[in-house]
Order: structure tokens, then sequence, then C-alpha cells
């Protein structure tokens, strides 16, 4: 299928590529999630014609005016998704989905934490955990983004200086049954001492850089903890589970349970300006490419 491209996603992701901490094949163009609209058909795709409005993710070359999507990669976007929530609900969205429905032992009115909760991913995580009625405990760097995680009804937010394991144990009254944290290197110890016995770290993220080797026993000694490493594609590895992670998202976005805030837009010439803006921590939410800039 062949895409115009109304909207493109920036994800964390892309830094990595960038970087080269993922590797790739050079040259390469980089993104790989976005929203259009159909422009010529393909093979395999019945449901679809020139016209519709689409979103997808995990096609890599997402950067870019025109994408040749799979047709098993795009999700039909209804007249309510604006192009910009429609560009960043896919990557996000299903990870914050799965994160939340798939890796962990919870159960409601456990606490939680929420590693950088005003972030692309970490808001929609905050409003999941929040309405699986887990008590949701969540980080962030400002008091600015303090109050997104707050107006989103995390019971708890902790700037990073005073996110210590004790606080966190407080708080949770004796430690936490998950911690979600995307941060990586910088909170990955706090992660590890905040858990409670038999809880789970999901490790799902590098933001602040990968975190070293670690020793076993150090599970063992935090309380016969379980850590994962987890992945989105392994979560939607089968266009089945693809289309039905996309369209509890898309449900929630719809009937207004579910909201994601396009934090900033910048044109796709500016996408150097858009990956300093995410890496400088100066962000909320999702961000944005406008493709006709
Ligand atoms: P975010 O919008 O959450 O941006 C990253 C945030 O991390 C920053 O805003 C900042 O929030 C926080 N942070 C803490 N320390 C640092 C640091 N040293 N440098 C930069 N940022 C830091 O990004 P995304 O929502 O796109 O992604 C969030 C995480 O989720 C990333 O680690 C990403 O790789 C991961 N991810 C994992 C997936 C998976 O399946 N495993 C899929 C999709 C995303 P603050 O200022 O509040 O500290």
């Amino acid at each position: 299928m062949l895409v115009r491209t109304t909207s493109i996603g920036v994800n964390y992701i892309d830094t990595y590529f960038r970087e080269g901490i993922y590797q790739t094949a050079l040259p390469y163009v980089p993104g790989s999630e976005g929203a259009g609209v159909v422009d010529a058909l393909g093979v395999g795709t019945p449901d679809l014609v020139t016209g519709d409005r689409v979103a997808w993710c995990q096609v890599p070359g997402s950067y870019a005016q025109y994408v040749v999507a799979p047709a098993e990669a795009l999700v039909a976007v209804p007249d309510e998704v604006s192009d910009g929530v429609a560009a960043s609900m896919l990557l996000q969205g299903l990870t914050a989905h799965y994160l939340i429905t798939d890796t962990h032992r919870a159960h409601g009115g456990d606490a939680v934490l929420i590693t950088a909760g005003a972030g692309g991913v970490g808001q929609l995580l905050i409003q999941m955990a929040v309405a699986r009625g887990y008590r949701v405990i969540t980080t962030t760097s400002t008091e600015s983004k303090a109050q997104i995680c707050r107006g989103l009804g995390a019971h708890h937010v902790l700037l990073y200086p005073e996110a210590t394991p004790e606080r966190i144990r407080e708080l949770s009254g004796g430690g936490v049954a998950v911690v979600f944290d995307g941060v990586g290197r910088d909170t990955f110890d706090t992660s590890l001492a905040s858990l409670e016995r038999r809880g789970t770290l999901v490790l799902f993220g590098a933001a602040s850089g990968p975190v070293p080797p670690v020793d076993p026993q150090r599970l063992n000694a935090a309380g016969s903890v379980f850590l994962t490493r987890p992945k989105l594609g392994d979560f939607i590895a089968t266009t089945e589970e693809y289309r039905d992670r996309a369209a509890e998202v898309m449900e929630g976005l719809v009937d207004g349970s579910l909201v994601l805030d396009v934090g900033a837009t910048f044109g796709l010439t500016d996408a150097a300006q858009a990956h300093r803006a995410l890496q400088s921590r100066r962000t909320t939410g999702s961000i944005t490419l406008d493709p006709s800039r």
C-alpha cells in the first residue's frame, strides 16, 4: 500500500537507531509509525480503498511524505481521531497496553511504580493503570510535568531527588507489586529496591542509557523478584493480536476514556530538533512531525 503521510510519530527508539544503540543497515530513513491517507492499493487489501485514513507502526522509513506499508500494518482511523493522535497511538499505545495487560501478575488495589510518567508511554500507562484500579506512584523531573501526572490520576508523584526506595516503600505500604521502568540506567537500582517480595521489574526502555549486566543473585536478594525486558514486537507478533490491541486503544481514544496528548509538533525538515527536544527531556506526551513542512 502506498500511503501519503499526514503526521509522523517520533519515538525514543528512533534515537537508539540514530545513535547506533540498535544496529541497522545504512543509509536508512528513520521512523516507524505515522498516519496518512491511502494513495494507491497494493495486494491483499480487501477492506481498504484509496482515500481511507490509516495509521501504522513498525514500518521502517516512516519519516517521509510517502510510505509503502504492508497491508496488515494498516489500521483504519475513525473521524473522531485526529491525524496527530493517530500517528502516535500505535507504538506508544500498544506498548502501554501490553505492558499493563501481559508483563506482570499485579491485581487491582496493588501499588505500581511508573517512571517518566509525563512522557509519551508514561501518560498512557498512568491512565491504563488507574483505570485498572492500581495505586499509581510515578516519577518525573519537573513540577510542571508532575502536574500533568496528577491530572491523569496518579496517586503519588515524586520528583527524582525524593524518589528513593524508602519513600516508595513508605507510600506503597512495603513495596510496589510492579515497576514499569522505561528510563533504564539511572533508575534501575531504585526500581529493583522498591519492589515488594515476588514483585516484577518490567524494564522496557533505556532513555537514560542501557542498564549494565545484572547478577541474577540480585533478584534473590531483592525478595525473589522477577525481571523482564519485553519488546513490543513480541506482543503484536500476529496480525490478530496487533489488531485486537489497536482496537482497544482506539476504542479508549474514541470514547474519551484514554487521552493522548501530542505535546509538540515539528516540521519533517526539523526532525533533528525533535530528537534534541526528546533527548533533553523538554517534551511531554507524544511528539509528531508534520510532513508538509
Ligand atoms: P518519553 O516521552 O517517555 O521520553 C523519555 C523520558 O524519559 C523523558 O521525557 C524523561 O522524563 C525521561 N528521562 C529520564 N532520564 C532521562 C535521560 N537521562 N535522558 C532523557 N530522558 C530521560 O519517550 P517515549 O514515550 O517515546 O518512550 C519511553 C520509553 O519507552 C523509552 O525508553 C522507549 O525506548 C521505551 N519504549 C519501549 C518499548 C518496548 O516495547 N520495550 C516500545 C516503545 C517505547 P522526565 O523528565 O520526567 O524524567
